[in-house]
């Protein structure tokens, strides 16, 4: 842990070392995208993209899941989401899987088919032993829940968002992008 309180000791001073201007940071939030991931420490989105403060509006959640909207019982997530959407502005959200997730893993070795993966109990991981292509699978399931949410389908029809699933594999670096029109995941 110390560690880590060192570094927060330091952040000023590293940040002026690498020209962050904090200070502007003030001024606005005004994010370039929004970047929903799994928890998973393996990932990290600010590393992958190289962004620098105040350029990405992030959501992690427990396996990057992207819960079913519910009106009458608004989550985090969807609140987060809409906060992006509609205060924010941002024009693209990536939703970002990655390989060794462990509940993808862990559904695909027990060989069954398991609901709540996604978060909708109507949905579960299809029966495969390819452990890559469930959790592309599951990258696009919550590409599908973001977007059925009320925020995001008016800026989808005026073509003022756009949606991103992306796989990024950690022990590789190497990170994919799903291209509708091919049905494939392929690298950036
Ligand atoms: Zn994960």
């Amino acid at each position: 842990m110390q560690d880590l309180i060192d570094q927060g000791c330091a952040f000023p001073a590293s940040a002026a070392a690498h020209s962050l201007h904090l200070e502007r940071l003030a001024e606005q939030h005004r994010p370039r995208a929004m970047f929903i991931a799994c928890s998973d420490a393996r990932l990290v989105p600010s590393l992958l993209t190289a962004v620098r403060p105040g350029d990405l509006y992030e959501l992690r959640t427990h396996r990057g899941v992207v819960p079913p909207y519910d009106a009458k019982k608004p989550t985090g997530e969807s609140r987060t989401i809409a906060y992006a959407v509609d205060e924010l502005g941002v024009a693209d959200i990536v939703v970002c899987g990655h390989s060794d997730c462990d509940v993808v893993t862990a559904a695909m070795h027990d060989n069954r088919r398991v609901s709540g993966v996604t978060g909708c109990a109507e949905e579960s991981v299809p029966l495969s032993e390819d452990v890559t292509a469930a959790g592309h699978w599951h990258a696009l399931t919550q590409l599908d829940a973001l977007s059925d949410c009320p925020c995001v389908a008016p800026r989808l029809a005026d073509r003022s968002l756009r949606l991103h699933a992306w796989f990024q594999e950690p022990d590789t670096g190497a990170t994919l992008a799903h291209h509708p029109r091919a049905s494939t995941f392929l690298p950036l």
